[in-house]
């Protein structure tokens, strides 16, 4: 993908009518092709899956130590992009009542992959140190292991993102859906700007809301006011129910009706330039166009077992740890095959790897669990006594 860094720069700066001199530019993700109604096929269709589950890997590539960021911020970023794909963010409290009624859970459940794709175990994170230090973030090169980057893990299997540092204020970018080399496909955003912690804290790019933006972008979903702001009030960003708009909202964090064309804009949805704290939602026009980019140009994240998305009552057996349906639902039930009637230790661990006790539980008894108040996820059960370690995967 040919970075139009300059020219989007500018056009950015084009559409900042009210003279605001500063010079962030929030995202360079630029659509090439020509729009087609062809590439936009339609249809909320995942088969039976109750639940779209995209293992994730995070490429921390970096040349100074601030830069390589903290496991745990990673994590917050991946806590971040499941609320805000699930609609159980903070902010959709700002959502204005005229735009309630198209808020979208997109249920899209976004793990740190558990697998790599040469199937030894993984923590979903590499860490590359480069001796590129102006900012590899939004080159090529970013996407190399041999030009001072990471290269991708099979774009095909898992969402690749990458966190580095940028050249200028950039935030970051994304390829759009049957764009850009296949090996450089994915999401990158400055180590700035991921997660909630550490370097991330500095406002208005702090929530972790640029990722959840460029996410977006690499599910087909354009800017609010469409591929070209200066023709904005005229041209579409292919939603039905993203009324037409004519302005980023950058570094604006608006409350009621706010208009730059003939509707009130959506200035909360995710695929503004609006500050974090003002970002909201995305609407059900845009889950049903991130779904048919799912199924149409990345259907491999669908049978991707990055984050072993289809576990298994048969790996359960084999440890000696059963799940009864799997996928759950409002109930968890499992019992413990193994000799003696000695307790186990029973935990369960959600996909950001915090963990809850669950208590003392002996063997060959079936037992209960309420999951009703948890969110709908990955899990992992463990049981454990005397140095024996019994898992299973869960997907409520
Ligand atoms: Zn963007």
């Amino acid at each position: 993908m040919k970075k139009h860094l300059s020219i989007t720069a500018i056009m950015v700066g084009l559409c900042l009518a009210s003279g605001n001199a500063q010079h962030t530019v929030r995202c360079m993700a630029q659509r090439h092709n020509a729009q087609n109604p062809n590439f936009y096929p339609k249809g909320i269709s995942i088969g039976n899956r109750a639940t779209v589950v995209i293992p994730v890997v995070v490429h921390v590539v970096w040349n100074s130590n601030e830069e390589n960021i903290s496991d745990e911020q990673i994590r917050t970023q991946i806590e971040v992009l499941n609320q805000d794909f699930n609609a159980e963010n903070e902010q959709i409290s700002l959502v204005l009542s005229i735009f309630q009624g198209v808020i979208a859970d997109v249920d899209f459940e976004f793990c740190l992959a558990s697998k790599h794709p040469n199937g030894n175990a993984t923590n979903g994170i590499t860490r590359t140190q480069t001796s590129n230090s102006n900012g590899i973030g939004g080159t090529s090169s970013l996407h190399h292991t041999d030009q001072g980057g990471q290269d991708a893990w099979n774009p095909d299997k898992y969402l690749n993102i990458w966190v580095a540092k940028f050249a200028g204020n950039i935030g970051g970018t994304a390829t759009f859906p049957g764009e850009g080399p296949a090996d450089e496909q994915g999401v990158e955003v400055n180590y700035k700007q991921f997660g909630t912690i550490g370097t991330a804290t500095t406002p208005p790019y702090h929530l972790g809301r640029t990722c959840t933006h460029e996410i977006g972008h690499y599910f087909n979903l354009e800017h609010v006011w469409g591929p070209n702001i200066n023709s904005c009030c005229d041209e579409d960003d292919g939603v039905a129910d993203t009324p037409n708009s004519c302005e980023t909202y950058i570094h604006q964090c608006p409350t009621g009706n706010a208009f730059s064309c003939t509707q009130p804009d959506m200035w909360m949805n995710f695929m503004n330039y609006t500050d974090d704290a003002c970002m909201a939602m995305f609407s059900k026009g845009q889950k049903e166009r991130m779904y048919a980019a799912l199924n149409t140009f990345r259907p491999g994240l669908l049978d991707s077992d990055g984050c072993a998305a289809v576990p298994t009552h048969e790996l359960a057996e084999r440890n000696g740890l059963d799940v009864f349906g799997n996928p759950i639902g409002n109930e968890l039930k499992f019992r413990i095959s193994a000799s003696g009637a000695a307790q186990w230790e029973v935990m369960l661990a959600n996909a950001i790897g915090q963990v809850e006790r669950l208590g003392q539980f002996p063997a060959n008894q079936l037992f209960t669990i309420d999951f009703n108040q948890r969110p709908s996820g990955i899990y992992t059960l463990v049981a454990s006594q005397n140095g024996r370690l019994l898992s299973a995967r869960i997907i409520k």
